[in-house]
């Protein structure tokens, strides 16, 4: 089922997200439906604060969908070492109509469970290492724009209010 997403200024997107404890028949469904609207939006990632649950869990997927068997579902990610950095283009499906250049490790290592809870220390470069800490940052209450330098946080605000007053619908 393709959920709705919450957008910039939702209080559910800037809270810490739970441990997941026990995967539950609800956590599967959380991943499954939180990966169809994944596909749906042509995200390549999605935490599940941005579906309104509070909760420790993220699905990453570079393909968009077009390779079957590539989604990544992080369970209780935990970044565990990072390398290097670079400065790259990135946008959310929870802040439409805004893209910047962030700053991120260029390597990281991740700890998580997948959907048997089965435990995994993941390494990943470049793109999936960037999109795997921007779904980490989701889950501790942090977006890409809080990652901005001052000014460009400045310029962008007026259009992060209109975000938060619903003034610009999510992007089809
Ligand atoms: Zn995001």
């Amino acid at each position: 089922m393709i959920r709705e997403i919450r957008l910039y200024g939702d209080a559910v997107l800037r809270r810490t997200a739970k441990p997941i404890s026990d995967i539950s028949e609800e956590v599967v469904r959380l991943a499954e439906d939180m990966t169809e609207t994944m596909f749906a939006r042509r995200g390549i990632g999605l935490a599940a604060p941005q579906v309104g649950e509070s909760t420790s869990l993220a699905v990453v997927d570079l393909s968009l969908g077009d390779e079957k068997g590539r989604t990544l579902v992080l369970i209780n990610p935990e970044v565990v070492g990072q390398e290097g950095e670079w400065t790259y283009e990135e946008g959310c499906l929870s802040i439409p109509e805004v893209r910047a250049d962030v700053v991120r490790p260029k390597k990281v290592a991740v700890r998580f469970l997948d959907i048997d809870g089965n435990p995994h220390e993941l390494e990943a470069e470049d793109l999936l290492a960037r999109v795997i800490l921007h779904e980490v940052d989701h889950l501790k209450g942090v977006l890409f724009v809080d990652r901005l330098p001052p000014l460009k946080r400045q310029i962008l605000r007026p259009k992060l209010l209109k975000i938060a007053k619903g003034e610009i619908p999510s992007e089809r």
